[in-house]
């Protein structure tokens, strides 16, 4: 028997005083649409999804769910890609998507407050007119929710120079489960009063309490950028690259590997602005460097370009106008889709110290070798942070079901060793769980499992995730 508690037709009764009756969904093809995110093929359909407009509503459900035990899922855009806002038992959805004013933009102070449901692509554009920037940019900002972004700790391709969300983030509106509305901190760029409980629901990933309101902060948006496109004969060497840049000083604001099945892919899927590629070139750096003047750029990027003839590098492609530098943006953030679009696949989101890059790479394809299976690997070189798409083609679903599990652990265990741990910025949520251990001892869970229980002792809020 579940030791959860049942909607009765009288809860129901008092969501729909709460919230009117057309934001109560009950319809299973409505609910259906609630039932997944952006993580493989996985489907659980909840009983209700409640679309609140006010924290003040938020806090009367949560009250009515905590006294009757009822399991209670937050959920964003679902753009996620570690099954976080998946319903697993069932219960309620609170889906943030009415939420989504922009309350506040503070020029004098450079600090926005907004509610969770603003597209994040919006809320840059929106601070951008007033000259300022919000630099982290997950590649699927043009859907995804600021909320989902805080929920996750999203990164994106410009977290190498900028940081990810956790260091934009300097006060949070939060209901608590039990209904409580609390303020994590203060709107200020130092706090130094009690605890930091507000990078403590950073990356929370709805578990501890569902995020209403987000004060961030802003810098002057730097106005030039030049993008390079640098093919590499040897993925190796193109990882060996990376940690040069920076070793001799440079600082660019993005910088992306992709191997050459990850551009092959991402070039036939958005069917526009096809790139010259060699046979030869087994991957390529796309990288980015940004400021207030053009001329120091330029000298950043002869200088980048100098960096890697060391590493056999072949014709660089220097897009330095707008319309150069939005198609080979748009092939990057293109890629995940299409590799995707191919095959059912699972996305792994490794993340070690980034000098270690060449390791993980090698390490990788040997494990791919020795267990049969192909990946396609993409992501944020520049913070170590490697996307491993692996790809079910025509594996047997006995294998894709029970052995690639003993293929991931024995990938983690190596990411491991080289420092680095299983989640860059996609989180634990549902699908990854199961490998925690490889990454925290036993005492280091139990002090995580701690603090869920003075949050959520009733284990209402996303029960079953990020725990083994
Ligand atoms: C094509 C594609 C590209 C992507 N690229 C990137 C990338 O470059 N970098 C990156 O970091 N991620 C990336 N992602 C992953 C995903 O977009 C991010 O994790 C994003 O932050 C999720 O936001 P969301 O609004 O969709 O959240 P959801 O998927 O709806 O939810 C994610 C988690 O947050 C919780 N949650 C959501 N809102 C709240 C709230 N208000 N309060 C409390 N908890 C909440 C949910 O319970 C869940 O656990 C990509 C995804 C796709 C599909």
């Amino acid at each position: 028997m579940s030791e959860y508690g049942v909607i009765s037709k009288e809860i129901i009764e008092q969501f729909i005083l709460i919230l009117e009756e057309e934001w109560v969904e009950r319809d299973p093809e409505v609910l259906a649409r609630y039932s997944h995110d952006e993580t493989e093929d996985l489907r659980f359909l909840p009983e209700l999804a409640l679309s609140p407009r006010t924290p003040e509503q938020i806090s009367e459900i949560l009250r009515i769910c905590s006294e009757h035990r009822i399991p209670v899922t937050p959920r964003g855009a679902g753009t996620g890609l570690s099954g976080g806002a998946i319903p697993v038992r069932g219960g309620v959805v609170i889906s943030t998507w009415r939420m989504n004013d922009i309350l506040e933009i503070d020029p004098h102070n450079m600090m926005v407050i907004t509610e969770p449901g603003v597209i994040t692509q919006e809320l840059q554009e929106e601070v951008r007119k007033f000259n300022l920037y919000y630099p982290p940019d997950p590649a699927s900002k043009g859907s995804c929710f600021i909320g989902g972004n805080v929920a996750e700790n999203s990164g994106g391709p410009r977290a190498v120079k900028y940081g990810v969300v956790k260091d934009w983030v300097l006060n949070l509106e939060v209901v608590l489960p039990n209904g409580d509305i609390i303020w994590t901190g203060a709107n200020t760029l130092k706090n130094s009063t009690g605890y930091n409980l507000t990078q403590l629901f950073v990356g929370s990933e709805g578990t501890l309490g569902i995020i209403t309101k987000i004060v961030l902060r802003l810098i002057p948006y730097p106005p030039h950028r030049i993008t390079l496109l640098a093919p590499f004969r040897q993925m190796r060497k193109a990882m060996e690259a990376v940690s040069a840049i920076f070793m001799k000083g440079l600082n660019p604001s993005a910088l992306e590997f992709m191997e050459r099945d990850a551009l092959v892919r991402a070039m036939e899927f958005a069917g526009r602005g096809a790139l010259p590629l060699d046979e030869k070139t087994q991957a390529h750096l796309l990288i980015e460097v940004d400021g207030f003047k053009m001329d120091p750029l330029y000298e950043d990027c002869e200088k980048i370009s100098e960096i890697l003839e060391d590493f056999d590098v072949g014709e660089i492609l220097i897009a330095d106008n707008e319309k150069d530098k939005a198609a080979l943006w748009h092939l990057r953030s293109r890629v995940a889709e299409a590799v995707k679009a191919h095959s059912v696949y699972k996305e792994e989101d490794t993340v070690v110290p980034r000098a270690y890059l060449p390791q993980l790479i090698d390490k990788v394809k040997e494990i791919g070798r020795k267990y049969g299976f192909q990946s396609v690997c993409y992501g944020h070189a520049g913070d170590g942070n490697l996307h491993v798409n692996i790809l079910k083609g025509d594996l047997s679903d006995r294998f894709w079901n029970e052995g690639l599990n003993e293929a991931l652990r024995e990938l983690f265990i190596e990411v491991r060793k080289l420092g680095g741990t299983i989640s860059g910025e996609h989180g634990i949520g549902w699908v990854q769980k199961a490998f925690l251990p490889i990454v925290f001892s036993p005492a280091e869970i139990t002090a995580m499992k701690n603090i869920k229980k003075i949050f959520d002792p009733l284990n209402i809020l996303n029960p079953d995730k990020i725990f083994p």
